[in-house]
């Protein structure tokens, strides 16, 4: 390295932990060939930032070197390399911890450890933001700072196993995108005392994808935990739960229905034609009180009442789960992360970039999406539904069905379709099963029975809240949560749909590029400076150098941080101010200096 920039190096990393200036210079000096094989590891530093294809080149040649990580600025983004590459070992690990952000190749590593540190300096909270599409690597890029975490303390270890032990088997599933698909949403806490230490933790579950229990589509499963349970069971346990050891013999994990089955009677009513263990449930899964009057149930309707239990059980026995793991973390210790994964129809309101049309379409009061789906009855039907939409949106310019469609279109449309024509591209969803997922009803008598069972469930609480309604609520709770917190962001990126190594697929990353708003977020930080921090936190770091700030401002954080800058002129200042506001001058040359190449 050069005389400037090793100066560069001392003041950056001395003073403000902000390394942005020694990857600009690492970059410079790099060699031209070295950088035209292996790309750039910030995209704020490609000459062409504007153009996708110069973003793609870099990409692609980083992926095809095995450096899946590139950063714009702060931001990491991760490619699934679909393979091991001995990269999340302790001695990477090592290698990382302490380190300033920029001196090394991007890593998670590097981006947990500066939010430790940043935490630890600025004592305050943030909060990492994963996301992508199913199987781009949220969950592994979750497990990363757990085994960051694991070097702080022994314990967090724990933490890890009942993440990946119980989290995944109860709540991950084989999907046609994602063999160890999320069918939920997770956030995770870690507290840490004021010396940094990790003490305690908390994880937050959303919208489990219930409706897997009772249906998978073709060449899906049900959730892991059945197949661990009926294969991997001990033979004590099986026979104590009355099962056998084969999957095959359980019609929810081979996509039949569930195997308690109806038959209809000489007046088509149904009757429970099944294993003894669940008679008692005969009276509540064929019939309900109506105003004091027992109407018997069709075999369809007793179908749905099981699949409405089984679900029920399902969700319930995993939120015991979630609080069981919570009790063991409290003041223990715990990760911080964020998987996250919501149906597509839910992900458009995730704020990755300006998609208020969208966003009003799905959730405005009293005319969007859910709103009509939350004000249906019991009684409204898939069809119905549509029908209320068409009524409701037709005009719009994002949302096309058969009916509303010009001719061309409809050729590309079933009778039960909806399109939305979201930010990145077109989505059709099916109305067929629609009110289906998100009434999370169970017929009254259900409920009534759980009081006289004897099956060795754990006490449910039942309620009626309906998913749409619940997705909105609980998503409320995480921006408040969030709301208080410093953001960080990673967007991962999935290479094919293949599940392959070595295999980049230029039409599907493009496409994700796209929808994760990369190229607005490059453009962004190409337009602003490469370090940035808040009024309050820069005005608290340096008042000393100003003796107007010095010890107390009393105006606005905005109004005294210009006034440090005037202070090299203080004549006043002591000898050890003095060599501070050395440093300080030479700081602010060197950051000048970068953002000329920014
Ligand atoms: P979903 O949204 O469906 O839950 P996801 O984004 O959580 O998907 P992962 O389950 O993390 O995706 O990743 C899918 C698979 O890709 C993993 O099971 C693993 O085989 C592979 N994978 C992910 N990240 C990495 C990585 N950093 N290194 C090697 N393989 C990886
Ligand atoms: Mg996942």
């Amino acid at each position: 390295m050069g005389k400037y920039s090793s100066r560069g190096c001392l003041l950056a990393d001395k003073l403000c932990n902000c390394v942005s200036g020694i990857r600009i210079l690492q970059e410079m000096e790099g060699s031209l060939t070295a950088r035209d094989r292996v790309g750039i590891q910030d995209f704020v530093l490609l000459d062409a930032y504007t153009s996708e294809t110069a973003f793609m080149d870099n990409l692609r040649k980083r992926f095809n070197e095995n450096f899946i990580y590139t950063y714009i600025g702060i931001l990491l983004v991760p490619v699934n390399p679909y393979k091991e590459l001995g990269i999340y070992t302790k001695k990477q690990l090592d290698i990382y911890m302490g380190v300033s952000f920029f001196e090394l190749p991007p890593h998670f590593f590097a981006l947990a450890d500066n939010v430790y540190r940043t935490m630890i300096s600025e004592a305050n909270n943030h909060f990492i933001l994963i996301s992508s599409e199913s199987g781009a690597g949220k969950t592994g890029a979750s497990e990363s700072p757990a085994v960051l975490c694991s070097v702080l303390t022994v314990s967090s270890k724990r933490m890890l196993t009942l993440n990946v032990l119980y989290l995944q088997a109860f709540g991950n599933a084989k999907t046609l995108k994602n063999d160890n698909s999320s069918q939920f949403g997770k956030y995770m806490d870690i507290q840490f005392d004021h010396q940094g230490a990790a003490v305690g933790g908390h994880v937050l579950s959303y919208l489990l994808e219930k409706s897997r229990v009772v249906h998978q589509n073709h060449g899906e499963r049900n959730f892991h935990i059945f197949y661990q349970l009926v294969e991997g069971g001990e033979d004590e346990l099986l026979r104590c739960l009355g099962l056998e050891r084969n999957c095959q013999n359980y019609r929810y994990l081979i996509q039949h229905l569930g195997n308690v089955h109806f038959e209809a009677s000489v007046l088509g009513y149904a009757t429970l034609n099944s294993s003894a263990e669940v008679h008692w449930l005969n009276p509540c899964l064929c019939s309900i009180y109506h105003f004091q009057v027992l109407c018997p149930f069709t075999a369809e309707h007793a179908k749905y009442a099981r699949d409405a239990l089984a679900k029920a059980i399902y969700g319930r026995t995993f939120s015991w789960l979630v609080n069981n793991i919570n009790e063991s973390l409290a003041n223990k210790v715990c990760i911080d992360g964020k998987d996250i994964i919501f149906e597509q129809f839910c992900i458009n309101f995730l704020p990755y970039f300006n998609n208020k049309i969208i966003c009003d379409l799905v959730e405005e009061k009293h005319r969007g999406i859910i709103s009509i789906l939350v004000s249906g009855t019991e009684s409204t039907t898939d069809f119905t539904f549509l029908e209320k939409l068409e009524e409701k949106m037709c005009g719009h310019p994002h949302f096309i069905t058969h009916k509303l469609a010009d001719q061309k279109t409809r050729k590309t449309l079933e009778r039960g379709d909806f399109r939305l024509l979201h930010y990145a591209r077109e989505v059709t969803y099916s109305v067929v099963g629609f009110l289906d997922k998100n009434n999370d009803l169970l017929y009254r008598n259900i409920k009534e029975v759980r009081g006289s069972t004897t099956a060795c469930i754990l006490p449910w609480f039942f309620f009626f809240l309906q998913v749409a309604t619940q997705f909105k609520s609980s998503l409320a709770g995480l921006t408040e949560i969030l709301m208080t917190k410093e953001p960080w962001y990673v967007r991962c990126l999935k290479p094919n749909h293949c599940k392959q190594p070595d295999r980049f697929d230029d039409v599907m990353v493009r496409h994700q590029v796209k929808y994760l708003g990369l190229m607005e977020h490059l453009r962004v930080r190409r337009a602003g400076f490469a370090y940035r921090r808040r009024y309050e936190v820069f005005l608290k770091r340096y008042k000393a150098l100003c003796p107007d700030t010095w010890p107390r401002w009393k105006g606005t954080p905005a109004e005294g941080v210009p006034g440090l800058s005037k202070s090299s002129r203080s004549e006043t200042v002591s000898i050890r101010r003095k060599k501070f506001i050395k440093v300080w001058k030479n700081l602010r040359r060197f950051f000048t200096q970068s953002c000329r190449f920014i």
